[in-house]
């Protein structure tokens, strides 16, 4: 499952949520710790992943 890490604007904190690509296109994310809005979406943790190849 991808999930995503996002900043609140609010009240500062970092959450991270699974969400379905479509739920970000309708801006469903909310901060889990005071419920606002105002989230960004940062790096998603899947996209961190590395390849090493030797
Ligand atoms: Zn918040």
């Amino acid at each position: 499952m991808p999930y995503y890490v996002f900043f609140c604007q609010d009240c500062g904190k970092e959450s991270t949520q699974v969400l379905h690509i479509a739920d970000l296109d309708k801006g469903v994310a909310v901060c889990p710790h005071c419920g606002s809005k105002r989230v960004t979406q940062k790096v998603s943790a899947f996209s961190a992943v590395t390849s090493k190849k030797s």
